[in-house]
Parts: C-alpha cells; structure tokens; sequence
C-alpha cells in the first residue's frame, strides 16, 4: 500500500475552513513538492498531518502505512511512527541543549521501533557523523536548542534532526525560504542523503530554485485548501517562467 493516502481532508482553524478537500497519495521512495500562493493552506496541511492542536480536522480522512488512521493518533505516537515535520518557525528551548534534545528524541524513535537506545557516547559518534553531512560546526551541540542560531543554522539543524531520526515520511515546510545559495544547497545535499527506497518527503516550497537540487517526482499546487493541480517536475519550471496566472490571481497575490 501507499505510504500515505489523503482523501477529501478538511480542517479549520479557530472555526474558519482552511483545507477544503485535499487528496493527496504518496508511496515510498517518492519526493513530492507541494507548492502554492501564500495563504493556500500548505502549513495547515503539514500540521494537521503530524496533529498540530490548534487545527480541527471536519472531514475526509488519512491513512498511513497497513491503513491505519493517522488523524487518531497522538502527535507524539506519529512522531514515533516515523513522521517527521521540520516547521517552517522553528522554536527556541533555553536551557535545553541540542545535543540532549536530539539524543532524547532518536531514542523515543528507537524504543518505538524496538531498538536499543544511544548511550551519551554512542550517541555523538552517531552525531558527528550527521553533522558533518549538513556542514554543521560541533560548537553547535553545546548550545541551547536553537536559540541565537542564523536562519541558516536552523535550517541546518531541521536537516540534521531528520537525518538522525530517518522518518519514513518527512515533511519540511520552506526550509528553503531565506537561504542564501550556499545553505541552500547544504540543506539540498542533506535531503538528497536522506532520500531513499524506504521512505517518502512531502516538500512545501515557494520557489523553484530548491528543486534545481531536489529533483522532485511529483508537483503539487495548492490553492483555497485543495490542490488544484498536479505534476512532474516539469510543472514547477512552468510555475517559474508563468506563475499562478492560470489560478486567476495577480501577481501581486502570487508568492
Ligand atoms: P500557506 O502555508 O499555504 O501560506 P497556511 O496554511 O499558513 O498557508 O494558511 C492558510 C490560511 O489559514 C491563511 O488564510 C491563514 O491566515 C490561515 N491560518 C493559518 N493558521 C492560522 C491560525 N493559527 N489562526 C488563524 N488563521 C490561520
Ligand atoms: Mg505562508
Ligand atoms: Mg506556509
């Protein structure tokens, strides 16, 4: 089966409807971009998929891996299931070192999958190693989570935690959006190190210029809640030299 099905999903936020119907399958070993205007709902599709409190799901439903329903589950039981979400804010923890915070979470996610968990030291032979994948200096393990990191280093930091959980589906929302092209292409080399046979990534973007390093094998566009239209990578180079014209919107309502 499909690693994930979405049919006809519909959310709101604080009572407003925001997804309209969204159908969406993505089996293993696929890449899929999904791109839109501002405000088409993309976030809310990625935090209701990974079960964000704030969004109510009032329709349709999505089934992940053997059928099961993954809108019943915790967020944290479909963290240990292998969704990863990497936020398009990510938070700050004072006092909480990256270093302790990734080793709790890659052993939450190996008790889940009936493995042994890291001892502290095991733990940073294993981080080293993914560090130096995402160009990650080791003065960085030290420091609390993400606070005074550059936007850089925490695009950085969302690669490297999802190379260190290997989730089976990962969703990364515009960890491309202000890089510049250095960084970008770091998180780019990251997520192509991460891609395999065994797992999927749902890639929100606005612009093209990830996909230049990303070879995605499916474009989405959403608007309104729904997406609209889909494709091969083709379709996101039309979107580049076109825009969302054929959505009926201006360009000053496009990204
Ligand atoms: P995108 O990621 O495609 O830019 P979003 O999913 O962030 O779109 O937003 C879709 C719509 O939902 C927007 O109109 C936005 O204002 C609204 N929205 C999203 N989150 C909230 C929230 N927490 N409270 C109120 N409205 C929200
Ligand atoms: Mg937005
Ligand atoms: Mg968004």
């Amino acid at each position: 089966p499909p690693l994930l099905v979405v049919s006809g999903l519909r959310a709101t936020v604080a009572d407003t409807p925001i997804l309209k119907g969204v159908d969406l399958i993505v089996r293993r070993g696929e890449v899929h971009a999904i791109m839109g205007p501002n405000g088409s709902g993309k976030s809310t599709l990625s935090k209701v998929l990974v079960g964000h409190p704030s969004y109510e799901v009032t329709g349709g439903c999505a089934r992940y891996r053997n059928d099961e329903d993954l809108l019943e589950l915790e967020p944290e039981e479909r963290a240990q299931q292998g969704i990863f979400l990497a936020f398009q804010y990510p938070v700050e923890i004072p006092g909480v070192s990256n270093n302790d915070f990734l080793r709790l979470a890659v052993n939450k996610r190996r008790g889940a999958l009936g493995l042994d968990e890291y001892d502290p030291l095991e733990f940073l032979g294993v981080l080293s190693e993914k560090m130096e994948m995402v160009s990650m200096s080791p003065d960085f393990l030290g420091r609390d989570v993400n606070s005074g990191f550059s936007g850089g280093e925490k695009k950085r930091n969302e690669i490297l935690q999802m190379a260190l959980l290997e989730p089976e589906l990962a969703i990364l929302d515009e960890t491309d959006s202000g890089l510049d092209i250095d960084a970008l292409k770091t998180v780019a080399a990251g997520v192509n190190a991460c891609r395999s046979e065994k797992n999927a990534m749902i890639l929100i973007t606005h612009y093209q210029r990830l996909l230049d390093y990303v070879k995605p094998d499916f474009v989405h566009i959403m608007y309104q809640g729904r997406i609209v239209r889909s494709g091969g990578p083709e379709l996101a180079l039309e979107l580049e030299a076109e825009g969302y014209a054929f959505l009926g919107i201006t360009k000053e309502q496009q990204p």
